[in-house]
């Protein structure tokens, strides 16, 4: 019966940290031999595991199974079990998900086609591959037909790919299958205890990927949550306290007060996805993670899915260090944007930057544009000289808090805010349509930037243009960033925008 998972139960007292450590001990730890024998869970497993629990009245809290310390930590939250509040019922999943007893895959139907993978042909359950077909999906993306084969075998992936390229399917997908096809025991599953968690650096990002996930879980018996920092702190603890969840969403701050607070155990984890770690690494939460990963199951025995945008030497080093004999995986899908995006160069004093580019964005009536910012007390000091001269302006660096930031990119959407004044670790997670323009202020230091930053224009189908100012300062980097775009950029000298007589003409 669909959503026999989702009995809820507070972590029993007969479910201890000894136990579950003990029993996974015993597991097999080479994962390559295929999931099914390093990664076994059900009923069986659930048993060796020590997972026994009470009666399903027996509802504890999650304090009492811990240990005196544990408990002093938890004493918080061991106060008599709340309902989540009411607000929070269109984020529950309900014990009746949709049906898809009457669908079969002949409905979904998709022409084969050379080079190309569908989802058919990956042996998905069927709940989930009509979960698919819902969302319209054909074929698989690359990094979805690169990536599933292994990781629906069990197998550690470290990614390159950026948002845009479907590797949140990807992840999901894998968890979500797994899931349904070892399903534990509604009397052996605890509040508390997620089998999967997804990182993620922002807000935003967390919100997407659960949004994604209800998607595909639609009709599965699967529950999906997040827990993210800026909003609803108690209902969050309520909620991951009292309820049994199979996939947890979090941003690494917020989940780490519920870590401490004793509301969150990760000792049960068959699964880890950290998405975004150049960014988790830019935004300084690595201390967090590696807090994080301390409370998860060891490197083997756990699936651990890595997904970066870019690969500098610290992200290699940590993916080395949070994995176990992954496949690489690189997608570089945005270069395609390039083709819808024309790129002016503009070599300018830099010390008349300011000033050109102001009136580019008055002379050429732009209304929606990103302008970025290689450092943020530039972006701040742009933001601010934007502003004086009228334009309607924000700034969404990682210095504005997660509830300003949310704001932001909502008026800079509904055009309330024209320019957005942006840097790049901020910038990567925009993702709106008909942005007309990109300015890159400062050329950046990585041609990979360049490529992100040109991509938040030209999206869905739409042209843009970029436009760069190149200094003395820093266009020593041009030759890099066309070698990695592969082709060769015309630069101009911008006189004519000084001159507004001849603009007039
Ligand atoms: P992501 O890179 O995960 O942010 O995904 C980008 C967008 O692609 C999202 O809107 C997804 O719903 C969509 N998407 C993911 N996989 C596929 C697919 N195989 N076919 C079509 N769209 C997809």
């Amino acid at each position: 019966m669909l959503g026999g998972l989702f009995g809820k139960k507070s972590r029993s007292k007969t479910s201890t940290n000894s136990d579950r450590k003990g029993a996974k001990q015993e597991k097999p730890q080479d994962k390559t031999e295929g999931k099914s024998s390093s990664r076994s869970r059900g009923p069986e497993a659930a048993a060796s595991r020590g997972r026994k629990s009470g009666p399903k009245t027996d509802v504890k809290s999650a304090a009492q199974g811990r240990s005196a310390s544990d408990r002093q930590d938890s004493a918080k939250s061991a106060g008599p079990k709340q309902p989540a509040p009411s607000s929070d019922a269109s984020r529950q999943q309900t014990d009746v998900k949709a049906s898809t007893s009457q669908w079969t895959p002949d409905q979904y139907v998709v022409e084969a086609q050379e080079g190309k993978t569908r989802f058919h042909d990956l042996g998905l359950d069927l709940n989930l591959l009509h979960a698919i077909a819902d969302l319209n999906y054909e074929y698989c993306s690359e990094i979805q037909a690169e990536s599933l084969p292994h990781t629906l075998q069990g197998h550690d992936v470290i990614g390159k790919a950026q948002t845009g390229t479907g590797k949140t399917a990807a992840f999901l997908i894998t968890i979500i299958n797994d899931l349904i096809h070892r399903p534990i025991p509604a009397a052996d599953r605890f509040a508390s205890e997620p089998r999967a968690l997804i990182l993620a650096p922002t807000r935003e990002l967390a919100l997407q990927i659960e949004k994604d996930a209800r998607a595909l879980t639609k009709y599965a018996p699967v529950s999906v949550y997040s827990v993210v920092g800026g909003i609803d702190y108690q209902r969050q603890r309520d909620y991951v306290h009292n309820e049994v969840i199979d996939i947890l969403v979090a941003t690494p701050g917020r989940l780490i007060d519920f870590l401490n607070s004793g509301d969150l155990y990760l000792d049960q984890l068959d699964f880890l996805v950290i998405d975004e770690a150049d960014r988790m690494l830019d935004m300084g939460f690595i201390p967090d993670v590696k807090r994080i990963l301390s409370r998860c199951p060891k490197v083997d025995q756990r699936q651990t899915l890595m997904f970066s945008a870019t690969f500098n030497q610290d992200v290699m080093n940590l993916s080395k260090r949070w994995t176990s004999h992954p496949i690489y995986i690189e997608i570089e899908a945005e270069q395609m944007t390039t083709e819808r995006v024309e790129q002016k160069i503009f070599m300018v004093p830099a010390d008349e930057k300011l000033e050109i580019m102001c009136r580019y964005i008055e002379t050429n009536d732009i209304t929606k544009a990103i302008v970025f910012g290689n450092r943020r007390d530039e972006t701040r000091r742009l933001e601010a000289t934007l502003k004086k001269k009228g334009v309607k302006a924000a700034l969404l660096s990682g210095e504005v808090p997660q509830h300003k930031r949310i704001k932001t990119l909502d008026q800079f959407k509904n055009g309330q805010i024209e320019i957005l004044v942006a840097t790049d670790v901020a910038g990567r997670g925009i993702h709106v349509d008909g942005v007309s323009h990109v300015f890159n202020y400062n050329l950046p230091e990585d041609p990979e930037d360049y490529v992100h930053r040109i991509g938040r224009t030209g999206r869905a189908n739409e042209t843009g243009v970029s436009v760069s100012f190149a200094c003395e300062d820093d266009a020593f980097l041009l030759p890099e960033i066309e070698k990695y775009i592969g082709m060769k950029l015309n630069c101009e000298y911008p006189d004519y925008l000084l001159d507004t007589e001849k603009k007039e003409k």
